[in-house]
């Protein structure tokens, strides 16, 4: 058998060069091609572990100019798996143990070398896996703190510096400031563009923001779109709202992904240290706060924190909070308002409202509660709910032998994108004997605006299941001929605010004849809404609308009162 020569670097801490020459000998005898250099004191070590990497050190204990314990440590500080092995002649059982606990691995006596190869062999092979581990363990550590995809800090080295940075600030009077940025539809863009492209995209903004970050100021993401930034010091709230401007204005130029050129703006709330106050997560909140007041104003603004939005968002949080509460324990309800003929009365369906009993403030009407379920996304898992819970009354409604012809749920345009809705509308029809046909979906024209190419393909499947796709609020959008033609819609529904003024207005009038005409030449159906009195309904007819709803015929019911409608109807 040959032996290989094994190659090993060896730094030596040694004074005496007879010793030296004896352990270089032992370890060549043992099969070992030994590069090595010897060093007296810590100015020599130091500058042997900078030039090169060390495969293991061997160390004296007593040097004239060092001792073996100071070696380790110098050693240890720079170079944590480097093996540290002491071979001394003079070393004490006592002093042995105590360099064992400082981290060395193991140590040999002078006058017995026959343990040092094997335990050269042991270390170089425990070395390897102290690596792995020590690896692996500040990988952790690393993820622990930041945020993977941007490989910025996380909520959790946020709060660390938060804490440092208040505590100098209570010694010292500087004027900490945080900014809270949340990108304005970032989860509807998120959703139309797919998450692989949304990552891109969050990435692409990280980088954006960490140009404008110094060295003592933290850059932050929390989770989604929200990122926050940190600023040690703002001298007063105006120049920290120039500052937010100059963020802003990072916003301006459009972000290039896939070929796609994506205009993004951006809200920040801004809170400073002390007037906001001390604690870490406080401001956090009332930073949060501030720009979602922001983002009410219509987004891409900025806004600092005060007393009368902290009070404000509160509020908002309890609604949020409760909805997600009243979703998961079905506690909402679905009310049903009938649609009818206008010439002859007969019910041609019924639109499903979904109604929030709240215990203590009562029924919650949709106008409060849906924008904030469509900003933080609850308005997914809500709009499923309401399309099972409509099927579901279907069924009750077709065993009382009163199933109205159409059922029309709206869906918003979130829902619109999202695979799932569209996987759940398949599984619902392939579950329920009722057709495809039965199922109108109701949609606004700005939520098909926002991806015209994926929502000509998703609601091109909708209508492959049977089911009819409605504009909801028409009129109030874009309403150009030229566009419609490209979506496969059947219905229009006329928005309520023409239908009130209709007999005062002749605006109002002129764009309703426009709709109708426009449908008749694309073969689709009209319907108006919010029909209040017998004049409205009577105009509406005269201009060739066919069908309506409104509170002159029904007003929105639960299920068993829709029942009972029927019936009386039937029976009258
Ligand atoms: P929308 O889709 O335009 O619904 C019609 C709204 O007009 C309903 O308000 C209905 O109660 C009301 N309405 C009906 N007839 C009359 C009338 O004669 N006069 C007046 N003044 N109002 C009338 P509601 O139920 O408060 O719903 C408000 C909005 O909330 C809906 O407007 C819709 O955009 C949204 N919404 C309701 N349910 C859902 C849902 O399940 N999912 C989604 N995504 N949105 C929903
Ligand atoms: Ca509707
Ligand atoms: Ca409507």
């Amino acid at each position: 058998m040959v032996d290989e020569k094994l190659s090993l670097k060896l730094l030596m801490i040694e004074d005496n060069p007879d010793d030296e020459a004896l352990v270089l000998r032992s370890i060549r005898k043992g099969g070992f091609d030994v590069d090595h250099q010897r060093v007296e004191n810590r100015d020599q070590l130091l500058e042997a572990l900078r030039q090169q990497d060390w495969d293991i050190v061997l160390s004296d204990y007593q040097l004239p100019e060092f001792n073996g314990l100071a070696a380790l440590r110098t050693v240890k500080e720079r170079a944590p798996d480097l093996p540290f092995i002491i071979v001394s002649g003079t070393i004490g059982e006592e002093l042995a143990v105590e360099a064992m606990r400082a981290g060395a691995q193991d140590y040999l006596m002078k006058d017995n070398l026959a343990r040092l190869v094997p335990a050269i062999r042991r270390e170089l092979n425990d070395a390897d896996e102290r690596r792995a581990l020590r690896l692996a363990r500040e990988t952790l550590r690393y993820q622990a703190y930041h945020d993977i995809l941007t490989g910025l800090p996380n909520r959790w080295l946020l709060h660390d510096r938060l804490e440092q940075v208040f505590a100098f600030a209570r010694k010292q009077g500087t004027h900490p400031t945080i900014m809270f940025l949340d990108l304005d539809r970032f989860k509807n863009l998120n959703d139309t563009l797919g998450h692989l492209l949304g990552d891109q995209l969050l990435r692409a903004v990280a980088d954006r923001l960490r140009e404008v970050i110094s060295e003592q100021d933290t850059l932050a993401r929390l989770g989604g779109d929200d990122f926050v930034l940190l600023f040690s010091d703002m001298p007063d709230p105006d120049a920290a709202l120039a500052r937010a401007r100059e963020i802003q204005a990072l916003f301006t130029p459009p972000f290039r992904l896939d070929g796609k050129e994506i205009y993004l703006d951006a809200s920040i709330g801004i809170a400073r240290y002390p007037e906001s106050g001390t604690d870490p997560d406080i401001l956090i909140k009332h930073a949060e706060a501030a720009m979602y007041y922001a983002k009410d104003r219509g987004g891409n603004s900025i806004q600092l924190s005060s007393d009368e939005i902290q009070s404000a968002t509160a509020s908002r949080f309890t609604i949020e909070n409760d909805l997600r509460c009243a979703i998961k324990n079905d506690r909402l309800e679905v009310y049903y308002q009938p649609q009818f003929e206008l010439g002859t009365g007969k019910v041609t369906g019924v639109e499903a409202l979904v109604r929030w009993p709240h215990p203590e403030e009562g029924m919650i009407a949709p106008d409060r509660f849906i924008p904030i379920a469509e900003e933080t996304g609850i308005i997914l898992g809500l709009g499923d709910w309401v399309l099972r819970r409509a099927m579901a009354d279907a069924r009750r409604l077709e065993a009382a032998g009163c199933l109205p012809p159409r059922l029309a749920i709206n869906l918003s345009a979130r829902q619109l994108y999202h695979q799932e809705t569209l996987t759940l509308l398949q599984d619902l029809l392939a579950d329920n004997p009722l057709d495809g046909r039965f199922l109108e979906l109701e949609i606004t024209e700005s939520g098909i605006m926002q991806n015209p190419e994926q929502a000509v393909a998703n609601l091109s499947v909708m209508r492959e299941l049977g089911i009819r796709v409605a504009i909801d609020d028409f009129g109030t959008g874009y309403s150009s001929l030229a566009y419609l033609k490209r979506f496969p819609i059947d219905i229009l529904k006329i928005d309520r605010s023409f239908v009130r003024d209709l007999a005062l207005d002749q605006d109002d009038e002129a764009i309703i004849r426009t709709i109708i005409a426009m449908a008749e030449t694309l073969n689709m159906r009209v319907i108006a809404e919010g029909i209040e009195t017998r004049e409205q309904l009577e105009r509406l007819h005269h201009l060739g609308c066919q069908e309506g709803q409104g509170y002159y015929f029904a007003r929105p019911m639960p299920c068993e009162d829709l029942i009972r409608f029927f019936r009386d109807r039937a029976c009258a």
